[in-house]
């Protein structure tokens, strides 16, 4: 079991550095999808909640998100337990907006998307579509580098939420407690597209 944790930490390192290949900034989860490491101002009842890395520690969730091989490679050594890895959203040069379409609620947030676009007049995108263990699937945008696009959750349509600025994607090739995400067939090459104005 320990060997295969560790195989499943390498497979996510490799996966998260080469998400950064394309220009991704990432973190590593663990097997809950949640950020592998803790804050470091955990303990403290000083209102520190505000700091976002400036102390220089890491554990600052999606603060802690880089580019740089070096970093990615110190965050992962400060998280052996990690399985995965999330994608920080609304950060240079992609502005990415992942738009998750849950399949948990028994909506059909597909069809409700559909609707959307035919509603406000737009296409939906060749783009990169990551399929989530629980059947739902997250379709990648680039948002304008001029507007930050907030979290939301369900705000579009039942079943859609929305990953924006200060929040993160679980990576393809990431392993968590309910399986393996992974890029829909045809998908893993494209870039993502942008994302329609409406
Ligand atoms: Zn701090």
């Amino acid at each position: 079991m320990a060997t295969t944790d560790r195989q499943a930490t390498t497979l996510a390192l490799a996966h998260a550095l080469s998400a950064a290949e394309r220009g991704l900034a990432v973190i590593p989860l663990s097997r809950t999808k949640l950020p592998a490491l803790r804050s470091p101002h955990h303990d403290d009842h000083t209102p520190n909640g505000r700091c976002h890395g400036e102390c220089g520690a890491f554990g600052h969730g999606v603060y802690d998100a880089s580019t740089d091989p070096v970093r990615i490679r110190e965050l992962f050594a400060a998280a052996p337990w990690a399985t995965g890895y999330g994608i920080a959203c609304g950060l240079p040069p992609h502005h990415l907006i992942g738009v998750d379409l849950d399949t948990k609620s028994g909506t059909d947030s597909s069809a409700a998307l559909r609707e959307l676009a035919l509603r406000h007049l737009f296409t939906i995108p060749d783009t990169v579509v990551v399929l989530t263990p629980s059947g739902g699937r997250h379709l990648w945008l680039t948002g304008p580098p001029d507007a930050a696009v907030p979290n939301s959750a369900g705000r579009l349509a039942p079943g859609i939420d929305i990953r924006g600025a200060g929040g993160y994607l679980v990576g393809p090739g990431s392993r968590t407690d309910h399986g393996t995400y992974t890029t829909a067939p045809g998908t893993a090459h494209l870039a993502p597209a942008a994302c329609p104005p409406a």
